[in-house]
């Protein structure tokens, strides 16, 4: 990958810079949870940095039920099995039997006592004998690929303590009510409170929009020879860095390090693309694009597959839809075969967009949609 195409880390002074500078001395975070069907907002910080006091303050202003975000690799390691009924709904996390630190504490329930247990669960060199069952934390085995795979509060605490450089393991507790104090605090609440105790504020969306614009999504896998249409292309596979969807370019030429290469962003379409429906544009789009790149001798069709994981959990909020995700794994693609600059070959907004926000200087070419023959 050319990663003069990547653009610089978020400025110190965003939501997110300044988040990720205050996770990494282990101060907390206000963190929003937008995405939820009921936004709420937590007070983050990363496991492995956390003082007895920060535990106390979260404990002080939240509803208390201290929760540590962790890998399953680590969850397994530690022997923490899920809670019974956990993990049920989409929405919901997957919380792990409840545990204390086996050694130098006295109840389990203080802030000193529930620090110490943190801290052992964040440590690389604890054990699974280093804690009693039930206790007063709850691990959160999150999944593999954070927000980007789920979009949970156990993904996103433990997304921003890896990205602030510290171990994937964080602690997060819903906040409280600041005038009432028997519910949730309220987005009102919530940045009044972040204010009057000079804390960062980030959400969700802020964070998910940051690791699509500035992380690696897609890895190379094989190259195959595809002769079509009189030439020879490159059929180039690559799949999601966080999944296993898989989706494919199609090249022509040498794309690498040319300006104003033509590309053509194509979403899997069965009736069209193999059957050539005529109730879509799907079949002439592509035909079009594919003679366009090979008439111009250098040009990218990226073909993306529709992935039952996606479409079958489009309602849901906890899973990105491929409206949002796609045209970002479509521009890490083409970032990948080395371009310098993009001509897209259709009206495809979001594309120019994606493209815009990881770097790849783009503009727009309307693609004559013609039948041929
Ligand atoms: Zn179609």
């Amino acid at each position: 990958m050319d990663l003069r195409l990547i653009p610089d880390p978020p400025a110190t002074e965003s939501p997110i810079g300044r988040a990720l500078t205050a996770m990494a001395a282990g101060e907390p975070v206000v963190l929003i949870d937008d995405r939820a069907k009921v936004p709420a907002g937590f007070l983050v910080a990363a496991a492995e940095a956390v003082s007895t006091k920060t535990v106390a303050f979260l404990v002080r202003h939240s509803s208390g039920l201290l929760c540590v975000a962790l890998s399953g690799s680590e969850c397994d390691r530690l022997d923490l099995p899920p809670m019974p009924g956990a993990g049920q709904s989409p929405t919901q996390f997957d919380a792990c039997v409840t545990v204390d630190a086996a050694n130098g504490i006295a109840t389990g329930i203080s802030a000193h006592d529930r620090a110490r247990t943190v801290a052992l669960l964040a440590a690389a060199d604890s054990c699974e004998g280093d804690f009693t069952r039930p206790g007063h934390v709850i691990p959160v085995r999150y999944a593999a690929g954070g927000v980007l795979r789920r979009i949970g509060v156990a993904e996103a605490t433990a997304d921003l303590a890896q990205a602030a450089g510290r171990r994937p393991a964080a602690l997060f507790d819903a906040v409280v009510g600041l005038r009432r104090p028997t519910e949730l605090a309220d987005p009102c609440e919530l940045r009044e409170f972040a204010e009057s105790h000079d804390l960062v504020t980030v959400s969700v969306s802020e964070l998910i929009a940051h690791r699509l614009s500035l992380e690696p999504l897609v890895s190379r896998r094989a190259t195959t020879r595809l002769p079509l249409r009189a030439e020879t292309m490159h059929a180039i596979g690559y799949a999601t860095v966080f999944g296993e969807e898989e989706h494919l370019a199609l090249v022509t030429g040498d794309p690498a390090g040319l300006d104003d290469v033509p590309v053509y962003v194509h979403r899997e379409c069965l009736v069209g693309d193999v059957f050539g429906s005529l109730r879509c544009e799907c079949r002439h789009r592509l035909d079009n694009a594919l003679a366009t790149i090979t008439a111009e001798g250098s040009g990218i069709v990226v073909y993306q597959k529709s992935n039952s994981r996606h479409t079958a959990d489009a309602s849901s909020p906890a899973q990105l839809s491929e409206e949002e995700l796609f045209p970002f794994l479509a521009a890490n693609i083409v970032q990948d075969l080395g371009v310098r600059s993009v001509r897209l070959l259709a009206d495809q907004e979001p594309h120019r967009n994606a493209f815009r926000l990881r770097g790849l200087p783009t503009r727009m070419h309307r693609l004559a949609v013609t039948a041929i023959s």
